[in-house]
């Protein structure tokens, strides 16, 4: 019987969207990804399928699936998010010249990695 193997994945069970998140076993160290930061709260790792000479991702290490599940307790892992992709991009040599912080909402909005992490592109 398989029945142990999906124990608390079963439909509707919270913990059934973290274990399968790609983006939370990143954090946990299950996947590999080419990391430039790693923090408590915040990560930066690099896309794997990059659309520009540097395109990272500034990922909360908490899972939260997208904008629209964030709430007032989030302002200071929002503003982490913010301050690591400017620090990041200042690290890179990037900053001075421009580039591109975005997040994608929801599958309209194009996001197809339901762990909220805003993409930092740059480096053109
Ligand atoms: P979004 O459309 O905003 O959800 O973007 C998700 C991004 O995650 C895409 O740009 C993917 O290339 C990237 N991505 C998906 N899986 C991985 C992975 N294992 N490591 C790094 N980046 C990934
Ligand atoms: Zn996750």
């Amino acid at each position: 019987m398989m029945e142990g193997a999906v124990q608390g994945l079963g439909a509707g069970s919270p913990v059934k969207e973290q274990e399968n998140c790609v983006f939370c076993r990143i954090v946990r160290g299950e996947s590999p990804a080419e990391f430039l930061y790693k923090g408590q709260d915040v990560v930066v790792f690099k896309d794997i399928r990059p659309e520009a000479p540097v395109h990272l991702l500034v990922v909360p290490t908490r899972h939260i699936r997208s904008v629209n599940d964030l709430s007032g307790a989030d302002k200071e892992i929002l503003g982490e998010m913010f301050l690591r992709a400017k620090e990041t991009a200042q690290e890179l040599g990037i900053a001075a010249r421009g580039y591109r912080l975005i997040l994608n909402v929801e599958r309209g909005g194009g996001q197809i990695v339901f762990h909220l992490h805003m993409h930092l592109l740059g480096g053109w």
